[in-house]
């Protein structure tokens, strides 16, 4: 295998007339096939779409990205039992309410999602199945202690809601081949990028396959309606291509009909009948309507989508159905960063109690980079030494119970930031050691203009998990269907610490194996 560390010679140079005819192909291709983002709302002052007809590329990378092929075939493999463990984790409400209880005080977002559950259950769960679309994400990391230098993968995070790009991240696959097909890329960088070294990406195939099983597992209709999946998604949401690919293959491949519903507009057009079933009438045909098999959050995870408690009841009012929730409640209180520091305990019995299987349970092991607790346990006062001076925060990320993007602090901002925050408040977060990949060099299309230079990368890992939940007494549940769903390759500059497209730090990209 060639070197794993900085590839001097790549991305290849392009002259003008090759760049120009690159992007030509690039801008077309992509807008042809759907890998694209709305521009930002047309209430922005001056915006250029008023009428919300336009779409623009993606960021994109020009070329693929190096990624080491052991390193990526890893975890691809690893992505089952990962499906396992977070299936286990949410099956198992009282280990997860040990977790839960040390947060409740103290976040009152992680309380609210806890609170929905209780309810629930006073009630009564009235649908056993439960469906995860995961994505497992990672860096690469070359561990100096080991002679070999072999490259690993760490985990940086496990996303249990709303895992996105699964559309965009096939299509940049595709681009990529496509691109090499059309002989756009210099014929010097044949060595590196061939088509032998650019993996098959089904990520819209795998994640449209997860929606359909949980459709077709939910049986017949129970108030002689339709049925239909219902996609819950933010009203301002610009990354909707990503959405709509795997909607069209729901459509196309599993004749599954499918309806986007914003999040605000939940009680509005939809109703429980007596068996609890959820029965959405869509605005524009209010004499039809249709039994919802499977709720796909796309939306529900910031606290920015529950702006007063109408919200809440609504979130409530989704999860006391009978349609099958893509995650239920505590599949998505699973994904709290605080879940994936106390698996990743080092000489903890937690692992082993989700993974009976020592081999797996090792090898997911071997995937975790540390991560510490905030609290007064030893090992959190050990890292609270480390978070409040400079020199040793320098390398960790403090991270609170969020998703999305945008919510962490890095480095030498950790002190200051835990400074202003009352002590008692701290457990509420966890330290994390940073991930340090390799720097690679890339050229990122963004908003029309190439930025070229030092690049980061971040693997994500698709997982489709069904599984019924059981009683949690004499009937533990059991897994239905359990598969790896393609993969997702995000690329930053090398300066920028988060990583997210949508948020504009990172870009679509694919790997080129090496
Ligand atoms: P979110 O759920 O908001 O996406 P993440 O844990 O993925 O939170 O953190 C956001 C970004 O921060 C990641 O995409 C990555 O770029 C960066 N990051 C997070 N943890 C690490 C880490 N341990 N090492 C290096 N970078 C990290
Ligand atoms: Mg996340
Ligand atoms: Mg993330």
């Amino acid at each position: 295998m060639a070197s794993p560390t900085i590839y001097p010679e790549y991305p290849p140079s392009l002259n003008r007339e090759q760049e120009t005819f690159l992007l030509a192909e690039l801008k077309d291709w992509t807008i042809a096939h759907g890998l694209a983002v709305r521009p930002p709302p047309s209430f922005i002052p001056g915006s250029q779409d008023p009428s919300g007809v336009l779409a623009t590329t993606a960021p994109v990378t020009l070329f693929p990205s190096p990624f080491p092929r052991d390193a990526f075939d890893r975890g691809l493999q690893i992505q089952t039992a990962y499906n396992e463990l977070y299936a286990a984790v949410s099956r198992d409400e009282e280990w997860l309410e040990e977790i839960v209880k040390q947060l409740l005080d103290i976040d009152d977002f992680v309380a609210k999602l806890w609170e929905i559950h209780a309810k629930v259950k006073a009630d009564g769960y009235v649908q056993d199945l439960s469906l995860g679309l995961f994505r497992s994400d990672y860096m690469v990391h070359m561990d100096p202690a080991r002679s070999n230098k072999q490259p690993e993968i760490k985990q940086v995070e496990f996303n249990t809601i709303a895992s996105s790009f699964g559309g965009l991240s096939s299509k940049v696959s595709s681009l990529h081949k496509y691109l090499l097909s059309t002989e756009a890329y210099p014929h010097s960088s044949s060595q590196i990028i061939n088509a032998a070294n650019l993996p098959e990406n089904r990520s819209i195939e795998g994640l449209a396959t997860g929606l359909a099983k949980a459709h077709q597992a939910y049986g017949t209709s129970k108030t002689q309606r339709a049925l239909c999946v219902l996609f819950v998604v933010q009203s301002s949401e610009r990354n909707v291509f990503d959405q709509r690919l795997i909607e069209y293959e729901l459509n196309s491949a599993h004749k599954v009909r499918t309806f986007r519903l914003p999040f605000s507009e939940i009680q509005r057009h939809t109703t429980l009948d007596y068996s609890r079933a959820l029965i959405y009438s869509p605005p524009y045909t209010p004499k039809t309507s249709f039994e919802v098999t499977t709720i796909y959050y796309r939306a529900g995870y910031d606290p920015s989508d529950y702006p007063d408690a109408e919200a809440w009841s609504s979130r409530l009012h989704l999860e006391r159905s009978l349609a099958i929730k893509c995650p239920s409640i505590l599949t998505h209180l699973a994904g709290c960063k605080k879940v994936q520091q106390v698996l990743a305990t080092p000489g903890s019995p937690h692992l082993s109690r989700f993974l009976r299987d020592e081999k797996l349970a090792s090898s997911v092991l071997r995937t975790f980079a540390p991560i510490y607790p905030l609290d007064t346990s030893d090992a959190g006062n050990e890292a609270q030494k480390f978070a409040t001076e400079v020199d040793t925060a320098s390398r960790y990320v403090l991270k609170p119970q969020r998703e999305g993007g945008g919510n962490n602090i890095y480095r030498r901002a950790i002190p200051a930031f835990l400074e202003k925050l009352p002590k008692s408040h701290w457990p509420a977060y966890i330290l994390m050691e940073m991930i340090e990949p390799p720097a690679l060099k890339n050229a990122i299309l963004r908003n029309g203009e190439i930025q070229q230079g030092g690049v980061i990368g971040e693997l994500g890992v698709y997982g489709v998990c069904l599984w019924r939940n059981g009683d949690g007494q004499t009937d533990k549940g059991e897994v239905l269907e359990n598969f790896q769903a393609g993969y997702l390759l995000r690329t930053k500059g090398d300066k920028s610490e988060e990583g997210g497209v949508a948020a504009g730090f990172g870009a679509m990209d694919s790997c080129c194996l090496i």
